[in-house]
């Protein structure tokens, strides 16, 4: 599959002009044979680095594509760390005219950051298709110690050959799957938020996000029938959802509160400090508790609402230790002081409709079962009676407003 990101772009209806830096997407077996091609088509001449880390540059399947440097870094011990990327940029015989890398996650965010650095585009080519980061822009480094997401340039092409992708490990293969699926819950914080609070809404960005959820829907339930994977299907539906986070320059359409489940793991507040698992395990568990809780809520025909209150200074402080005077930096402007409370009311209706498109928790911990994915917090290292801490506490870390953060203003 040959993905021509132009029809994406130009005018919309939702009153903004959309850009992609991104012209091209392959997803194709054998799609590195023709990369020089590929490059041509996307103008990209001159001097070509491209990188490897030793994993990467080692896998059987690998086609090493034309280089004029290739820079393969140590494996072991890598990480999306500034000093790092900084230390392989000095090993650049020249500055090059493009980069080219060679991996997933970490790696792509060191040809990200350093051709950013250098004003010049990059090409990925992705080894795995576990989660949705390649056609974004956004790039998680840490700098200074914390961990940060900063707005960096997109590739100018992905061209991901899926001779490489297939043979990654099931269970990163599956934690992709989930990264996907955790857009039941996304999709219709967005659609909640713009309800109610009149929040920012494209219908043709949401509807490429719902096109990567149902591609990945299907993949998932032929995946629990036996069926041989669809590794062009799944691949299409990361960059696609790669894409709305490159078009939004936010990743708004992807990432809701289900999300933020993954962020509790990395930040690891009181009571969590144990948890642990990949991006995709941990918001795919997320998916699940966050379905529960929208389910049990839209059960209900009436609403009551209650004003906004700031979070309780003492609860944060004993929850966050040290990271609470981040929290309340987050939260100085809360999104839930932003619109009447009783739009909520207003809306309930809506809002239950919205939901209703959510499978239970239980249709989802059942498919999640069925394919081996992770679908309990004790898998992720949480005691189960964490669930609502897991919700309450998630919900404050980034100030999104999501379906879960507005129960704040819901009286129970
Ligand atoms: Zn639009
Ligand atoms: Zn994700």
């Amino acid at each position: 599959m040959i993905l021509d990101t132009s029809k994406y772009i130009g005018k919309c209806d939702c009153g903004r002009v959309h850009e992609l830096r991104t012209k091209l997407v392959v997803c194709e077996y054998g799609a590195l044979d023709n990369f020089d091609k590929y490059m041509d088509d996307c103008g990209l001449s001159g001097f070509r680095t491209v990188i490897y880390d030793t994993n990467t540059y080692n896998l059987p399947t690998m086609v090493h594509v034309k280089a004029d440097q290739e820079i393969v870094l140590e494996a072991q011990g890598l990480h999306s760390e500034k000093g790092m990327i900084e230390d392989m940029m000095t090993r650049l015989e020249r500055k090059p005219d493009v980069i080219v890398v060679v991996g997933a996650g970490t790696l792509m965010d060191f040809g990200r950051y350093s051709a950013y650095k250098l004003g010049i585009p990059f090409v990925a080519i992705p080894t795995l298709v576990s989660s949705d980061g390649f056609t974004a822009n956004i790039c998680s480094i840490i700098i200074d110690g914390q961990k940060k997401s900063i707005p960096m340039i997109a590739p100018d092409a992905v061209i991901c050959d899926l001779n490489i992708v297939k043979g990654a490990p099931h269970f990163l293969t599956v934690s992709g799957v989930q990264d996907i699926l955790s857009k039941y819950v996304s999709i219709a914080d967005w659609k909640i938020a713009h309800l109610v609070s009149g929040e920012y809404f494209c219908q043709k960005v949401c509807d490429m996000a719902q096109e990567a959820l149902d591609t990945m829907a299907k993949c998932a339930q032929d995946m629990r029938d036996g069926k041989p994977d669809d590794f062009e299907a799944m691949a299409y539906a990361q960059m696609l959802s790669g894409l709305t986070m490159q078009i939004l320059n936010h990743s708004r359409a992807a990432s809701g509160a289900e999300h933020l489940i993954a962020h509790l793991v990395e930040m690891k507040p009181k009571g969590f400090e144990n948890a642990h698992g990949m991006h995709g395990e941990c918001v795919g568990v997320g998916t699940i508790i966050c379905a529960e809780e929208y389910h049990r809520l839209a059960q209900k025909e009436t609403i009551e609402v209650k004003p906004f209150r700031p979070l309780d200074e003492a609860w944060v402080r004993d929850i966050f230790g040290d990271l609470a005077d981040g929290i309340f930096k987050e939260c100085e402007n809360d999104v839930l002081a932003g619109f009447d409370e009783h739009k909520i009311q207003e809306h309930w209706q809506e809002i239950r409709d919205i939901i209703a498109a959510i499978p239970s928790a239980e249709e989802l911990t059942e498919l999640f079962k069925a394919i081996g994915a992770k679908h309990s917090l004790s898998e992720l290292g949480i005691d189960e009676s964490m669930k609502h801490d897991a919700l309450d506490i998630s919900a404050a870390i980034r100030n999104r407003l999501t379906f879960n953060r507005m129960r704040r203003l819901i009286v129970e």
